[in-house]
């Protein structure tokens, strides 16, 4: 079977991703290839941090490679934190401390429009693609549900009356930002 590397060593995205790439590719992780390196992503935009992490892979160890990476983009604050979301409240800040500072900056703001974006880069055979999903939303008053990670508790998709964090993995993974990127980069490796 073909190999591909995604540049990941987030073990809930190896497993989900290897699942729903049985049969058609071997996933391997950067561990798993040897590549124990911080790859610094220091681009301003998701699409170049993706992209920054693909090639690093595909540079250094000459394989076929993708990468993702994720942002909370919140209309009311002009679309922060975006690319930052990760250390939105500071460098080794934890997921709680984000959703905090997040109900706090969004404290009687009536405009609670929100979406994640999610890109992956892609090198497969000397060339790139990209691949975008999307999940509008709004920021809840209050954080609500155990499941899941990061601001999934105060993230209420459009369309449900449950966070992400209480709606649970299998109908998150079905209409997240993160499930529609990866559904089109499975489309186009069926496709090929
Ligand atoms: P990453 O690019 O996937 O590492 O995501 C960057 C940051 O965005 C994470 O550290 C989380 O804070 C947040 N994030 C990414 N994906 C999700 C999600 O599916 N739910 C909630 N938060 C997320």
């Amino acid at each position: 079977m073909k190999q591909i590397v995604f540049a990941t060593n987030n073990k809930n995205k190896l497993r989900e991703m290897r699942e729903i790439m049985e049969g058609l590719y071997e996933v391997k992780s950067l561990e798993e290839i040897g590549c124990h390196e911080d790859i610094v992503e220091d681009a301003d935009t998701i699409e170049g941090n993706a992209k920054i992490k693909a090639d690093f892979v595909t540079n250094k160890f000459h394989v076929d490679c993708f990468a993702d990476d994720t942002g909370l983009e919140v209309e009311a604050l002009g679309g922060a934190p975006g690319v930052y979301s990760a250390r939105y409240a500071g460098e080794h800040c934890s997921y709680q401390d984000n959703v905090d500072k997040m109900l706090a900056a969004m404290k009687g703001q009536t405009n609670r429009k929100a979406a994640f974006r999610t890109c992956i880069a892609l090198n497969l055979d000397g060339k790139s693609y990209y691949f975008e999903g999307r999940c509008d939303g709004h920021i809840t008053e209050e954080q609500r549900g155990t499941e899941g990670f990061g601001y999934d508790p105060i993230f209420q998709p459009d369309g449900y009356d449950q966070t992400f964090a209480e709606l649970g993995h299998e109908v998150k993974n079905a209409i997240s930002h993160r499930g529609r990127a990866t559904q089109k980069l499975i489309a186009f490796l069926r496709s090929i």
